[in-house]
């Protein structure tokens, strides 16, 4: 029999009421003759209270201890979800990740998914049972318990669908597709109908909260058919694929926003001959993502290196340059806080000059300081002051006339 697998994200089942809701809808798509999975996040602002609560204990809390406790998050979704299931008379089992067979990287708090092993699961599906999986969680080879980074039941989701063969995966959330940006922020977005895994790819790493990167990446790996839809409307969402046709003369299909990105400039002695990207071999080893890097090298000027961050990494960057700074022989190290990173996104940038021109313009014509660039050939991004943020979201939005395109409406 041909298997679905559903993610109903947090706000989805944030109460007991609404785990009923999601209960009755499972009930109408089994009736459809499918053998369903469900994965679920932890029910509303769970895993941010759990974080709060140990960060009420210290500010630093063992990462290992943190994996465990905000996986239990999860696990009081998956089996509330069965519990509902079986109130409605449908056979349901709940399990955790480690039980589905989730297997991940030894990393804490942003494990890569290795492999699913999902026999348990197989078995329930054969037994005619939904089976409910406790998403953002896995296991490593030592038994930890691992968890996916935020957002990361989304992720669980798609790689399941890969494991088992799943027909698509809908990710079911509050929102009702896609957007050319976040609704929440940017009034005028509009919901997109279709959008190429690419697009969604980039769009999720560099803000857009509605997907896990990492699902997406896995659902273009594997072509599997992935949407993201309302849970309370039905509605068909918004579809990724492969390719997408492009709509007339929008060569810009959304826009993105980060906040809390933190520069770092390490500046050398003038004399310095060594190589500036010693320091990202180093970060890299400890897990530090490392976002936009500009290098400065003009004769007689010091030279330096500046790069972007996350703010949940200024601590452990901050201690990993200090512990190798006679290795990497810098000088000094300058931090910018309070910077933002906004994005526009479109597969048609590559081929239309003046895109990044039209955009710095714009930005300078709203007062918006431009402190790093960084383009692909789907994306330029700059980093500018915080409080622009926004602004610049809606600048650009309008710049690139994203509400207003005929081709695809909402
Ligand atoms: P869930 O708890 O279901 O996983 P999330 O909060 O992770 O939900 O994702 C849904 C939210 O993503 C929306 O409420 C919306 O504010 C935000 N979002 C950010 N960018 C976009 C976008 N481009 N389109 C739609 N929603 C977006
Ligand atoms: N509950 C986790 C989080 O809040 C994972 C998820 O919702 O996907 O980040
Ligand atoms: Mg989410």
């Amino acid at each position: 029999m041909s298997c679905l697998v559903v993610k109903f994200g947090g706000t989805s089942v944030a109460t007991i009421e609404r785990v009923m809701h999601v209960a009755r809808r499972i009930q109408k798509e089994k009736e459809k003759g499918y053998d369903i999975i469900v994965v679920v996040s932890a029910m509303g602002k769970a895993t941010d209270m759990l974080v709060d609560m140990a960060h009420e204990i210290m500010p630093n809390p063992s990462k290992r201890e943190m994996d465990t406790l905000l996986t239990t998050g999860e696990q009081v979704t998956s089996s509330l979800l069965s519990i509902a299931l079986q109130s409605l008379g449908l056979r349901a089992q709940s399990f955790t990740g480690w039980q589905a067979g989730v297997l991940t990287e030894a990393v804490p708090a942003d494990a890569r998914i290795l492999d699913i092993q999902p026999e348990n699961v197989r078995d329930a599906l054969g037994r005619g049972r939904i089976a409910v999986v406790a998403g953002f969680q896995g296991v490593d080879d030592k038994n930890n318990i691992t968890t996916l980074g935020r957002g990361g039941s989304d992720t669980t989701a798609v790689a399941l669908a890969v494991a088992l063969g799943a027909k698509r995966c809908d990710i079911f959330t509050d929102v009702d597709g896609v957007y050319t940006s976040d609704p929440r922020y940017v009034p005028k977005a509009r919901k997109l109908q279709e959008l190429s895994y690419d697009e969604m790819l980039e769009l999720a790493n560099l803000g857009a909260g509605v997907l896990h990167p990492r699902a997406v990446e896995y659902a273009k790996n594997y072509n599997i058919p992935l949407a993201v839809r309302s849970s309370y409307v039905a509605d068909e969402g918004t579809i990724m694929r492969e390719e997408v046709e492009v709509e007339k003369g929008l060569v810009v299909r959304g826009i993105a926003f980060k906040s809390d990105i933190i520069r770092l400039t390490v500046s050398y002695d003038a004399n310095y001959n060594g190589s500036l990207a010693n320091i990202f071999t180093i970060l890299a080893d400890s897990h530090i993502n490392v976002d936009l890097i500009v290098q400065t090298i003009i004769e007689g000027v010091e030279p330096s290196v500046s790069f972007s961050i996350i703010k949940e990494n200024l601590a452990d960057t901050i201690r990993v340059l200090e512990e190798n700074k006679s290795k990497l022989g810098y000088s000094h190290v300058h931090i910018e806080e309070n910077l933002a990173k906004v994005s526009i996104v479109g597969s048609g940038i590559v081929s239309n000059p003046g895109v990044a021109a039209k955009m710095f313009d714009r930005l300078h014509r709203e007062n918006i300081l431009v402190k790093m660039v960084s383009t692909s050939e789907i994306k330029i991004s700059v980093v500018i002051p915080q409080e622009a943020m926004l602004h610049a979201a809606n600048a650009l939005h309008d710049e690139f006339e994203l509400a207003a395109s005929l081709a695809i409406q909402a």
